[in-house]
């Protein structure tokens, strides 16, 4: 059983805080692009089942309906799918076309992504986002319309700014729309990106404790809303949790097609380059894929600890066994059945800290 993740590195404007592969999305560039797509998808053809397709980016859904929908054929076609696969768009909410969003559900996508960051129009000016809180709140009314009955959307936390009172508007007016999973993320400041260098926001970002205060407001308001932690970032109502993002997080096979697109197979990474016209021109991208080294069980118990399952405390070395009972005590991890462990919320705000005292 694997995933494909298809990378679709094009947007209308860069935001200033995002260090994501893109370029500016141009139509013929973006025809060459689906084709390449189409041209690989159909080299890997059968080579496993297939249980989650995901369009991240950039900014998936510039591309047309019908290449969105040509893209899915071929995977039906060259792939044999799971009974209920689940096929993922990462949304821009400045689009809010009903009509649109229906054709992308007829297409066969069958899970949204809502890029909508924030609901409070302030925060999205700061963000440089090109869509209102309104147009957020008509996106995910128009999805649910269009028959879209799984729905995610992604909030930033620890922004400058950020306010207790505003991240409880965003929170309150999230959790009373019709979506199932959030994302929530805390700002980064990336390197070579207008917000590293940008004085207003470096004078007004959040210290440490700050971030984490909100982060863990953002844990407990979505908790009480019904929206239960299955890893770091991640918040399902029951039965929603992302089958493709699990895969990632547990070390399970995905397909990356696309430039910039990473790809673990039977513990073999590797990646394409991030160089749209590069993808383009080659036949298949595994001329130009270049080696990652294999997943090593350190890096496969990191991940684990990002997820609510945890990991068994057998995996762990006999002098991390020792301090456990200092991190239960303080709560930074709980127990959990068959002899795991997993991160709290407050372990989760502090996470690198505390991964770090039971890896190292
Ligand atoms: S945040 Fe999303 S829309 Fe903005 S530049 Fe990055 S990938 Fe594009």
């Amino acid at each position: 059983m694997t995933s494909i993740y298809i990378h679709v590195p094009f947007c209308a404007k860069k935001c200033p805080y995002c260090d994501f592969y893109s370029v500016p999305y141009r139509k013929a560039m973006a025809e060459d692009y689906v084709q390449a797509v189409i041209r690989n998808l159909h080299h890997y053809q059968n080579f496993d089942t297939v249980d989650s397709i995901y369009f991240g980016g950039g900014t998936p859904s510039l591309l047309s309906v019908k290449q969105i929908s040509d893209i899915l054929e071929t995977c039906s076609k060259d792939f044999k799918l799971d009974s209920t696969p689940e096929i993922t768009l990462e949304y821009n909410p400045a689009r809010t076309d009903i009509n649109h969003l229906h054709e992308l559900r007829e297409a066969g996508i069958n899970r949204l992504s809502i890029g909508t960051q924030s609901f409070s129009d302030a925060q999205l000016k700061l963000l440089g986002r090109t869509h209102t809180a309104e147009q957020n709140l008509q996106t995910v009314r128009n999805a649910e319309k269009a028959g879209f009955y799984n729905i995610s959307c992604d909030i930033m936390l620890g922004l400058p700014y950020q306010t207790e009172e505003i991240l409880s508007e965003t929170l309150h007016i999230l959790t009373s729309l019709p979506v199932q999973h959030v994302s929530a993320y805390l700002l980064q400041m990336e390197e070579n990106t207008p917000f590293y260098t940008n004085p207003e926001i470096l004078d007004n970002l959040p210290d440490d404790d700050t971030s984490a205060d909100r982060y863990l407001q953002a844990v407990y308001m979505l908790e009480d809303a019904g929206f239960y932690q299955y890893e770091i970032s991640s918040f399902a109502k029951p039965g929603f949790e992302s089958q493709h993002n699990l895969r990632y997080w547990y070390c399970q096979d995905y397909l990356g097609i696309g430039a910039g697109a990473h790809s673990c197979i039977k513990n073999r990474r590797f990646y394409v380059p991030k160089d749209v016209e590069l993808f383009c021109q080659n036949q298949l991208q595994e001329e130009i894929t270049i080696s990652e080294t294999a997943c090593n069980p350190e890096e496969k118990l990191m991940l684990a600890f990002r997820t609510s399952r945890g990991v068994p405390i057998s995996s762990l070395q006999p002098e991390a066994q020792k301090k456990l009972n200092m991190l239960i005590k303080n709560d930074y991890v709980k127990l959990k059945e068959k002899d795991c462990i997993a991160l709290t919320p407050k372990g989760f705000a502090v996470s690198n800290a505390v991964i770090a005292t039971l890896l190292l």
